[in-house]
């Protein structure tokens, strides 16, 4: 084995990073306090799924709690469970309910499942005779047709008066299915069929609304809101400016700078003809990285939908991706930069403050959620806490 001189050191993880994240906690804590005074008089809890839209539930988790969230939703017990040793007084609630074999699990780190349908509250009236009451919460179907039980049936149980005394909801909540579009009239349809659930329920407390059905107004507020999209920067509602500040910045490393010449190709297949004599970085992140093959820019299906392909931004410029993105390369059209602004080694940015994250999302066909949740494993992360 070479002796390598003690000066040799590893260098910081993040300096060299093929691909890196930087998440902003100072921007997550504006957002949430931006949609508790959104919310008025309704409370704001934070929804912290899918490892915090995948952003890290635990850095994100402690600083939703310290910026004042004191009610959170995981999808999953697991993450419920991860999440009590940040919050330790929170009310924790998993959204997918709770199966047999997993009550020790919601008793013991205090969860409280959201109960979505017949069997599930059977369930848990067996459970809570046997072990003693506990927290549930009810989901109500208002049109969505993915969880929640039915909305005569829950008005149904409401009225029971056999229903037991062990079944205490703490909350009844619904959700839109197109809050992030204002002009819809089935928002207006939810809410009306989400009053009558609320009136059924009188003196237990309702939510109705995620980021988007904040920005609806003071009707949808109910006593609970749910943002999570917009904590962490992403666009609630399409087609107006998004008032959110950015939380994640994605970044690939520049691994080479080279020159291609007018009528070559680039990249798998040969789809892309290059018009011009052209320099041309290829970047350390691809599709195994969440850089979705969609964003390719040329050669995929969606090219043929929507016209343009991916972006970066590096040296003060947007560039275009070109060819096909691969699995762990993507290569950027970076003729336009005086060669003396950029390098191998530099960053280029694949979004964060100066790449919307929508608008990427939108060059792949998806929406920022997905692209959040994608990114996969390879990214070194730095998380900036507000005092840094
Ligand atoms: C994911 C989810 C939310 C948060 O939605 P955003 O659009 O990210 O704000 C709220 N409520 C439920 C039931 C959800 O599944």
């Amino acid at each position: 084995m070479t002796d390598f001189d003690s000066e040799l050191s590893y260098p910081d993880d993040f300096d060299i990073a093929p691909v890196r994240l930087t998440v902003d906690l100072g921007a997550l804590g504006d957002n949430w306090r931006q949609m508790a005074r959104r919310s008025g008089t309704a409370r704001t809890a934070a929804v912290v799924k899918a490892d915090a839209y995948g952003l890290g539930l635990e850095d994100c988790g402690i600083t939703l709690y310290e910026a004042g969230a004191r009610d959170f939703f995981v999808a999953v017990v697991q993450e419920g469970m991860t999440l009590r040793t940040y919050a330790p007084d929170a009310r924790i609630y998993v959204l997918s309910g709770i199966w047999p074999g997993q009550e020790r699990m919601f008793f013991e780190h205090d969860l409280v499942p959201v109960l979505a349908s017949e069997e599930q509250l059977a369930f848990w009236m067996s459970v809570t005779s046997e072990y003693g009451d506990h927290p549930c919460a009810l989901q109500v179907d208002t049109g969505f047709n993915r969880l929640g039980l039915p909305l005569e049936d829950a008005i149904a149980f409401a009225n029971d008066v056999s229903r037991p005394a062990s079944f205490s909801p703490v909350l009844v909540l619904s959700h839109l299915h197109s809050g992030d579009t204002p002009s819809s009239p089935l928002n207006q349809k939810q809410l009306s069929a989400f009053q009558r659930v609320a009136e059924a329920f009188e003196g237990i407390e309702t939510s109705l609304s995620a980021s988007a059905g904040i920005f609806l107004g003071p009707d949808y507020h109910f006593d609970l809101t749910r943002p999570g999209i917009a904590l962490y920067g992403g666009e609630a509602v399409a087609g107006v400016p998004n008032p959110m500040k950015p939380v994640a910045k994605a970044e690939a490393r520049i691994i080479q700078i080279r020159d291609g010449k007018k009528g070559e190709t680039v990249s798998y297949g040969g789809t892309y003809q290059l018009s011009r004599d052209s320099r041309l970085a290829v970047v350390s992140a691809g599709y195994a990285d969440g850089y979705k093959r969609a964003l390719s820019g040329s050669g995929v299906p969606l090219r043929k939908t929507v016209a343009q392909g991916g972006f970066g931004f590096v040296a003060g410029r947007k560039v275009p991706v070109i060819g096909r993105i691969t699995m762990d390369l993507t290569i950027f059209d970076v003729t336009d930069i005086p060669a003396s602004n950029i390098q191998a080694g530099d960053y280029v940015e694949l979004f964060g403050p100066n790449v919307a994250l929508d608008d990427v999302a939108r060059a792949a066909g998806t929406i920022g959620y997905e692209l959040l949740t994608s990114l996969g494993l390879r990214y070194e992360r730095r998380y900036i806490y507000p005092d840094d």
